[in-house]
C-alpha cells in the first residue's frame, strides 16, 4: 500500500486499479480516490515514493491497455522519470 495520503483527500481509501509495470527504476501502479474518483499513479523506487497526477484519458488507456502495449505507453508516459 502507498505510505502518502491521496492529495486529493487525505482521508479517503486509493483503490488499487491496475499494476502498470516497472520502468525507469520505478514501480507504478493505477489508484483511484474511492472520495472523488480522482486517478492517481503511485511511483515507488528506491529513492523515494510519492503520488503522481495522471488525466482521465490516460487512466482510461491504462486500464484498458492490452499487457503488450503496456510497456510502449507507459514508457512514453513515465518520459518524465528517466
Ligand atoms: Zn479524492
Amino acid at each position: 500500500m502507498p505510505s502518502r495520503p491521496l492529495p486529493c483527500h487525505a482521508d479517503a481509501n486509493a483503490k488499487h486499479l491496475r499494476d502498470l509495470g516497472h520502468l525507469y527504476q520505478f514501480d507504478f501502479d493505477l489508484y483511484r480516490c474511492e472520495a472523488c474518483e480522482m486517478p492517481w499513479v503511485w511511483a515507488f523506487s528506491s529513492y523515494g515514493a510519492d503520488w503522481e497526477k495522471v488525466t482521465g484519458e490516460d487512466a482510461e488507456k491504462m486500464l484498458a491497455i492490452d499487457e503488450p502495449e503496456m510497456r510502449p505507453f507507459m514508457r512514453v508516459w513515465a518520459q518524465e522519470f528517466n
